[in-house]
């Protein structure tokens, strides 16, 4: 057939099949009504004729399909609608056109500074959008005009018994709320102006400072292990609990929060996942976990704002390494001295020197800083420790709590990162002999573990001040079972410690 004859034919052919309609039609663009807009449906597809300079920072070097007709320029809706930053619709019925920019979750971030927390909703094209303050319950609120949600409600728990709801509002007009509800004692709100780009929404006062955010966790492999690197904005305290069954490590980390742009390692042998959350917001805390292939040697080095973990070669028990180390044992308190009293008159000083004792008995290898009733300066412990040239010191103490409040648990402390595997080993074999409540390795300055000149621990045992663990203290098998977790704590750190 001759080319010449079918080409007109083709141009034909669409007309037939979709008649060509025109009108007039109302268009939401950007959130502002227009009425009147002429429109034409060619091949199904709806041009409208509009000022376009709203939509001109996305376009950029795009040429645009184009209807021209009676000196006016239609633009193709469906066009637009491909737009990754536009979403664009066509109501037939109600000869209706909307050009809204279109929102997903990743327009919407929030991060948190020493001073504030931030809420930041960036669109392509700036927006006007509107602000307030609604009370019974307090919340924050900004109605942002001519955007579109998707999907269409989002909500996230932030802190600080803060929670954030995006949801659409209405269509034509598209209206975007974004709520904060705040907390009974709500911060200080500033919203930036109208219209923007970005939207933003800060809170201060009561909020100031209050937390760190866990920014990034990497993981870098290393000879027998990993390292993971676990950066804050800025310094917080954090807590470490080595489980087992499955193994794993848990890093406790308040005042913290999670921060949305945290993603998750590829994991790197013998860590077989890492995974993280928002543990709790009362106080603000971030628990991240390393599930681990199998029980593996942990230290922990932490410097402002960066937790750094080592994961190495597994452990084992190795008895003969620890009659081979120059351990102290330091009963805390004596003479004069009673450290806390219980409410039957029972002195720590009495109970601590009793476990050291049965320590002894258990590892005659260990030397203690004393052997009766008698004042020792915590300047003469650490002393000695240095006399002994003391591989491990390991200081003995049972707590309480001030008047009115009774405290439960057993507690281990350190404060030098070369003591942290110590304390962790001990602090395992105390909660699974004592099966009292789990407060922690906990990292503290005490005077003795600060200043001595080898790895040491301060031990918790039990509150005195707590009535029925001043019962299980005043039992003799209850203060072996200490001893023996001390003992057990040791085996195992020798046995890991290369
Ligand atoms: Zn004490």
């Amino acid at each position: 057939m001759n080319r010449l004859l079918l080409l007109p034919f083709l141009f034909l052919l669409p007309s037939i099949l979709y008649p060509i309609e025109e009108g007039k039609c109302q268009l939401f663009l950007l959130g502002k009504q227009y009425e009147a807009v002429n429109y034409i449906i060619e091949d199904g597809k709806v041009f409208l004729a509009f000022d376009i300079s709203p939509l001109t920072p996305l376009l950029k070097e795009i040429k645009l399909k184009i209807l021209k007709k009676n000196n006016e320029i239609f633009y193709s809706l469906s066009q637009l609608g491909e737009f990754k930053a536009l979403s664009c619709k066509w109501d037939k019925e109600n000869k209706q056109a909307i050009i809204a920019v279109r929102l997903t979750k990743e327009n919407i971030t929030w991060e948190r500074t020493p001073s504030s927390l931030v809420f930041q909703i960036t669109s392509p094209l700036p927006l006007s959008f509107e602000t307030g303050i609604l009370s019974s319950p307090e919340r924050a609120f900004i109605d942002i005009m001519g955007a579109h949600l998707y999907p269409a409600k989002i909500e996230e728990e932030i802190g600080d018994n803060l929670k954030m709801r995006v949801a659409q509002h209405s269509v034509a007009p598209d209206v975007v709320r974004f709520i904060l509800d705040l907390p009974s004692s709500p911060p200080k709100v500033e919203f930036s102006p109208s219209p923007a780009n970005v939207m933003k929404i800060s809170l201060t006062s009561p909020l100031k400072g209050r937390g760190s955010g866990l920014e990034n966790i990497d993981l870098q492999k290393i000879d027998g292990g990993a390292i993971a690197s676990l950066k804050l904005t800025q310094i917080s305290e954090y807590k470490t609990l080595l489980l087992k069954n499955p193994p794993r490590l848990a890093i406790d980390i308040s005042p913290a929060y999670l921060t949305p742009a945290l993603t998750a390692p590829q994991a790197i042998s013998p860590i077989s996942q890492v995974r993280w959350s928002q543990f709790s917001y009362d106080p603000p805390t971030v628990r991240v976990v390393f599930d681990l292939e199998k029980e593996t040697r942990v230290d922990i080095k932490s410097e402002p704002a960066l937790i750094k973990v080592r994961f190495g070669a597994p452990l084992e028990t190795d008895f003969d390494n620890l009659l081979n180390l120059k351990i102290v044992i330091d009963p805390g308190h004596g003479g004069t001295e009673p450290g806390a009293i219980s409410s039957n008159g029972w002195k720590e000083k009495d109970i601590n020197l009793d476990i050291a004792k049965r320590v002894k008995k258990l590892l005659p290898s260990v030397i203690l800083t004393r052997e009766d009733d008698i004042n020792v300066s915590l300047q003469d412990r650490v002393a000695f420790a240095y006399q002994v040239n003391a591989d491990i010191f390991i200081s003995i103490h049972n707590n309480s709590m001030p008047q009115g409040k009774v405290g439960s648990g057993t507690e281990t402390y350190y404060y030098r990162e070369d003591s942290l595997l110590l304390a962790q080993c001990i602090h395992e074999a105390l909660i699974s002999k004592l099966g009292l409540p789990d407060g922690g390795v906990r990292r503290r300055g005490f005077y003795v573990i600060k200043n001595s000149p080898c790895p040491s621990v301060l031990v918790e045992g039990a509150y005195l001040s707590n009535p029925n663990e001043e019962a299980l203290l005043t039992k003799e098998d209850f203060r072996e079972k200490i001893a023996e977790a001390i003992v057990e704590g040791l085996k195992k750190y020798c046995g890991g410690k290369r």
